[in-house]
């Protein structure tokens, strides 16, 4: 392959300096609404023994069965690129011993299925998850539901965006629901698509997920796993949806709803929105708990979430980043009379960045007239341009220019100038 051919892989995005700073500003929101509700950021690694993510996330499922990166290493062992993040976090909070207490965290990174890519779906995506651990009762769910309705809110999202909450009970109940499940489909095993057929065998209640038109009309009148819940989880369901209620969320019933891992128990959830197509849901989750005591630990009580950064980008980019206020642009543009005055130039920005941290100089760095590097400041964005001449060389000064009102003063490098800077900048 020659050098110009060289690609991104299919499915694997780059961000660009174009929306990388909307990519910023997206996460920083959601940082701080994690911290506002006490979660702390753990940060996991990206490849994982495949093991883990087979006992977690189930054997018959479309992330195992098709869609992970699993290779060998150096040492013939068997790793895969994490498809999501909570086994990951409830591997290492069983290997730190992070679990004695209730805990809440959080983490972001990219995420890695071999999946058909199309509008909403990567091969390498992103998502930002939560989950919490040692918490039995239904306040936790409410505070996480809530938890991603503020965000939605902060992002001025929140009309786009619906809840849709199943019940899918203990696995005591789900048991007895397959059974009635696989009677009922048996006698439409013909009619069924190939991989639901497959699925009779191995994992009826995934043929519930199916996407083929003539299964989902079989599906129509299949029994419902609502009707086989036992009375204690409808109780906790009931008080779930009491709390959601009396805090004002919103709620759609959907008994169709089981989500691809099998890990979940009890409460599943997903946000989904009309304005994402086919790939409506931006974020998924549900009660675990049973996983922490399947990978080695003690049993603990989980929840958690999972949500997909891309599809939550294109909602914000639908809505012109409404919610965002701050630009790129630098705040000075550094121009020099003559190359000679460079020099002077890189230092005089150096204490400017000491004396202003965050204040961000975009020096002109190469050769131009003075009226060429003020065309480039004007594009750049900035507020004020930073003139260095044979004067201000002279009597360690610089010239500043205010690009807004057009005003102009030369300033005494040693001591006022930072103050003048900040003074400025807080006058628009
Ligand atoms: P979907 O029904 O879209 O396949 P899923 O049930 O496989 O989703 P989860 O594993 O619950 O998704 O992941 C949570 C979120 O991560 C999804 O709701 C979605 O926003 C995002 N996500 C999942 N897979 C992809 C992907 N291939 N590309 C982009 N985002 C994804
Ligand atoms: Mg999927």
């Amino acid at each position: 392959m020659t050098a110009n051919k060289l690609k991104a892989v299919r499915g694997m995005h780059d961000i660009l300096p174009v929306n990388s700073g909307n990519w910023a500003r997206m996460e920083a929101v959601i940082a701080r609404v994690f911290s506002s509700y006490a979660y702390r950021e753990i940060r996991m690694p990206i490849v994982e023994p495949t093991a883990l993510f087979s006992r977690s996330i189930g054997e018959v499922t479309d992330i195992i069965e098709k869609e992970m990166y699993t290779f060998e290493d150096r040492n013939g062992e068997s790793m895969s690129l994490r498809p999501e993040g909570t086994a990951g976090c409830v591997r290492a909070c069983i290997e730190h011993s992070l679990l004695d207490t209730p805990r809440k965290l959080w983490y972001a990174g990219p995420m890695f299925r071999y999946e058909r890519p199309q509008k909403g779906r990567q091969r390498q995506f992103h998502q930002v998850g939560a989950e919490a651990f040692g918490w039995q009762g239904a306040e936790i769910e409410a505070e996480m539901l809530l938890l991603n309705q503020r965000l939605w809110c902060e992002l001025q999202l929140e009309n786009g965006i619906r809840l849709q909450l199943n019940n899918i009970g203990s696995s005591e109940s789900r048991k007895k629901f397959r059974a009635a499940l696989l009677d009922y489909l048996e006698k439409y095993r013909d009619d069924l698509d190939a991989d639901s057929q497959r699925r009779l065998q191995s994992n009826p209640l995934r043929i519930l997920d199916s996407k083929d038109r003539d299964t989902q009309k079989i599906l129509h009148d299949a029994p419902l796993l609502t009707d086989f819940v036992d009375d204690e989880s409808r109780q906790k369901h009931d008080t779930l949806l009491g709390l959601l209620q009396d805090s004002g969320v919103s709620v759609e019933q959907n008994s169709r709803l089981v989500r691809g891992l099998d890990y979940y128990n009890d409460t599943v959830f997903e946000w989904v929105s009309d304005d994402l197509g086919a790939q409506a849901t931006v974020c998924g989750g549900g009660r675990y708990d049973g996983l922490v005591e399947q990978l080695g630990g003690k049993p603990v009580p989980a929840v958690g979430f999972a949500m997909g950064l891309e599809r939550l980008y294109m909602l914000l980019e639908g809505q012109g980043f409404a919610c965002f206020h701050e630009d790129d642009a630098p705040d000075a543009y550094l121009l020099v009379a003559d190359s000679a005055y460079q020099r002077y130039a890189l230092d005089l920005a150096e204490r400017l960045r000491a004396a202003l941290p965050g204040f961000a100089i975009m020096q002109h760095l190469a050769a131009g007239s003075l009226k060429s590097q003020f065309k480039r400041a004007d594009k750049s964005g900035a507020r004020f341009a930073l003139i260095v001449g044979e004067q201000e060389v002279a009597d360690n000064s610089v010239s500043v220019k205010d690009l807004q009102s057009g005003e102009q003063s030369s300033v005494s490098v040693g001591d006022g100038i930072a103050a003048l800077l900040v003074q400025l900048s807080a006058d628009t």
